[in-house]
């Protein structure tokens, strides 16, 4: 089987092997320093004989593959090296994983029932969903705690009698020798991980969030440099923010509640005004109306009108007998609207219809008020002059109205 050179030294940057199968693209070697993707830790990538490793897994027997980009062939002598940086956070992450996990026990008597690395951040999930901020901060404050004692991260392996004296905080789930990650006197977990040999190497734990899902609660937390990033990043948006909103950090929440109450009575004005606007509208229009015949037509592209005010207006213009209101709006799209009073005898759905085709659009509706779109706003314009020739034909007729 592969020997596996992070059991005994997760610090080994580099290493050198043989090969001794390769098989689809991936190749196996007596010996790597490569961590597979396991126990929720993702692969390490880097380098064989400079070609770039992408992937690391192992096989149900237990030995390592390392896909390569490249060829390799059986019985090269490889030198591996795998990228640090990339190893190092997930130390940090992996480790950091235990020393929360067991401060969620030690604290609040919460399990771990599984464990995901992320590229960003890491979560574990508990076997209860009954948290609090301050139980959150508690358990962060604890893990914090151990990580800057300092203590050491020791490894040790344990036949299936001698494991039975050491208390793990999850029963393990391999069988034969068990290897034991341990923070002495503080948490024991049956792990094949890669660790750094001291808690203070993790550097920092922080829980940035959680949710409860089903009994269960995700908590997703960063370490290391992640964590340093996530704190630098977050202050630097919220003094941005208070800075903006002219104000002391401590003071954003009550600054954002008034900013919130001016938008709401900005809101309740713009409906008050946009309703009186309407009522002088009304009027305004039909008094501009082309008369043919017995019938007034308006035809108005109204620029800085919405789509449910343009039907609010002509729904209201037709109130009065021998109106026919044509408008058009581009406001939150090019629309139209068509209306007529009840003793007209038109039909404004199948005008709508035949106005639009030719346009590319589509309106359709009732007899007495009909609408449409999906034109561009040249079209719209163009379809409001067709409107226009069309409903009042006489040589006086003006020109629909921009
Ligand atoms: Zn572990």
């Amino acid at each position: 089987m592969t020997d596996r050179l992070y059991y005994a030294d997760s610090y080994l940057k580099e290493f050198e092997g043989r090969v001794l199968e390769v098989r689809d693209g991936a190749v196996r070697l007596d010996r790597t320093a490569f961590y597979p993707t396991s126990g929720g830790q993702p692969f390490d990538t880097g380098t064989l004989n400079g070609l770039a490793v992408t992937d690391v897994y192992a096989d149900g027997a237990g030995e390592v593959w390392h896909r390569v980009e490249g060829l390799l062939s059986p019985g090269d002598r490889v030198a591996g090296a795998i990228d640090w940086a990339r190893r190092f956070d997930h130390m940090q992450q992996h480790a950091g994983q235990h020393i929360l996990s067991a401060a969620f026990q030690q604290a609040l008597e919460a399990q771990t029932v599984s464990f995901h690395l992320g590229p960003e951040t890491s979560t574990i999930d508990l076997d209860r969903q009954d948290l609090s901020i301050e139980a959150l901060a508690e358990v962060e404050e604890l893990a914090n705690r151990v990580i800057m004692e300092g203590r050491a991260i020791e490894v040790a392996q344990y036949d299936e009698a001698a494991i039975q004296s050491v208390s793990l905080r999850k029963p393990p789930q391999v069988e034969g020798l068990i290897r034991v990650v341990s923070v002495p006197g503080f948490d024991y977990s049956a792990c094949g991980g890669t660790h750094p040999r001291s808690c203070g190497e993790v550097g920092l734990v922080h829980i940035e969030r959680w949710e409860t899902h089903q009994g269960q609660a995700r908590v997703t937390f960063l370490c290391g440099l992640r964590a340093l990033r996530d704190y630098r990043r977050k202050s630097w948006i919220a003094r941005g923010l208070a800075s903006r909103c002219s104000v002391a950090l401590e003071d954003l929440p009550a600054a954002l509640d008034r900013l919130e109450a001016a938008a709401d009575e900005a809101r309740r004005q713009a409906t008050r005004l946009r309703a009186q606007l309407l009522e002088w509208q009304v009027p305004a229009l039909a008094a501009e109306a082309t008369q043919v015949g017995e019938w007034r037509v308006v035809c108005r592209f109204l620029q800085e009108t919405e789509a449910a005010e343009m039907r609010q207006l002509a729904t209201q213009i037709v109130q009065a007998p021998g109106m026919v209101a044509v408008l058009g709006v581009e406001r939150p799209s090019p629309q139209f609207c068509l209306a007529r009073s009840a003793d007209v005898a038109l039909d404004m759905a199948a005008l709508a219809a035949e106005l639009a085709g030719p346009y590319g659009g589509r309106g359709g509706g009732r007899p007495h008020m009909a609408q449409g779109g999906g034109l561009p706003r040249e079209g719209l314009i163009a379809m409001l002059q067709d409107a226009q020739e069309r409903l009042a034909p006489s040589d006086e007729a003006t020109q629909c109205k921009e």
